[in-house]
């Protein structure tokens, strides 16, 4: 597992060790102690706005926090170049999100559906709200379909002769974000149960006698290394978008990644604080673009365009374009744009088409060269 905010920069240290100090810890204790990223959430992030280059990453992942509805990102690229870390330094510019006290789920008190339990309390009055960090939750290589989708609550059962659901990991990551590093290494089945649940927005428990319904909504992201096994084109469709990122070649960006890296490994609270306003900026357009998107028109033409282009590539369904659309709204509501132009298109075509393409999965470069040449041709250089 890779730490949340020690994150390597180029692979040196891809997996640095834990607070290796706290170990002599009572075997009960350390398995039952907070998972790391509830530890992790004190700690002081790595401001979004310090990360270097990786463009195409930092407006996937904006546009996706703009509109959930993108579907989840996949970010292919070398190990150690900040994967994680951008995601969680996304997860902390989005303002805190209100929540249901007491609830299991952290229910929005806005959505009247909500979880069994928020259903049966608001019928007897008003819920009690507090905030709450929006959580970021990685789901590790080896997890249990158990742990994933969560499990009758033995301890309960036994002690207390109660059927009781214990959340899984996709209750925490709802109306957050769900990490899987190497997830083209995930077994094929929680790969589909996650996309499922991704899909409907919703995860169903029916096992050891408990039914169970909860909502879990989150975006999905995704990232991993293709050289080290490929994901089926059938998933691979389902990320709204795919991104790649490089270990920078340029000496200067290189230095600069250190730079800030180490700056921020000695000092995070004083590093963070020389970005602050910058990070209140992009937090103010990430809020302003939610309550722009809504009413963003998105004239036929463009519709249009984003078909040609897709018959041109040749991509299966109609997902290619409903991505391709969104995701240019969202761009343009980052913007402070009252429309999506051809422009905002070209600029997240690569990214919501490239996986779509019928398959040369191993030449990554030639999907993204494949569908630049079908944008100049259809849309005009
Ligand atoms: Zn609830």
């Amino acid at each position: 597992m890779t730490g949340p905010v020690n994150g390597a920069i180029n692979g040196a240290a891809a997996h640095p060790p834990p607070r290796r100090a706290a170990a002599p810890r009572p075997a009960r204790a350390a398995a039952r102690a907070a998972p790391k990223e509830a530890a992790s959430g004190r700690r002081t992030p790595y401001p979004f706005s310090a990360l270097v280059g990786q463009e195409e990453m930092r407006l996937a992942l904006l546009a996706a926090a703009v509109d959930p509805g993108i579907g989840g990102v996949l970010v292919f690229g070398d190990r150690g170049t900040g994967k994680s870390t951008a995601v969680r330094a996304l997860a902390a510019l989005l303002p805190p999100m209100r929540a249901v006290r007491g609830c299991r789920y952290a229910c929005d008190p806005a959505d009247r559906a909500g979880c069994e339990d928020c259903r049966a309390r608001r019928s007897r009055g008003a819920l009690p709200t507090h905030s709450l960090p929006v959580p970021v939750i990685d789901l590790p290589l080896g997890a249990t379909e158990d742990r994933v989708v969560g499990t009758l609550d033995l301890e309960r059962a036994l002690a207390a002769g109660v059927k009781s659901f214990e959340p899984g990991l996709l209750a925490r990551a709802h109306r957050g974000f769900l990490y899987i590093d190497e997830v083209n290494l995930l077994e094929d089945h929680l790969v589909d149960l996650l996309l499922d649940v991704a899909a409907s927005g919703e995860n169903l428990v029916e096992r050891d006698g408990l039914s169970i319904r909860h909502p879990a909504r989150f975006v999905l992201v995704g990232s991993g290394n293709p050289e080290e096994g490929e994901l089926r084109p059938q998933l691979l469709d389902r990320f709204g978008l795919s991104v790649e990122i490089r270990t920078p070649e340029v000496l200067a960006d290189r230095v600069e990644v250190i730079r800030r890296r180490d700056a921020f490994e000695r000092e995070p609270e004083g590093f963070a604080a020389l970005w602050a306003e910058e990070e209140a900026a992009t937090r103010q357009r990430i809020a302003e673009a939610r309550g722009r998107i809504g009413a963003m028109a998105t004239p036929v033409a463009i519709l249009e365009a984003a078909a040609r282009l897709c018959l041109a590539l040749g991509t299966d369904g109609l997902r290619g374009e409903l991505t391709l659309v969104r995701a240019a709204r969202a761009v343009a509501a980052l913007e402070g744009e009252a429309a999506v132009t051809l422009a905002h298109l070209r600029r997240v075509a690569p990214a919501a088409l490239r996986h779509r393409l019928r398959r040369n999965p191993l030449d990554e470069a030639a999907s993204t060269t494949r569908v630049e040449r079908a944008m100049a041709e259809v849309l005009g250089a």
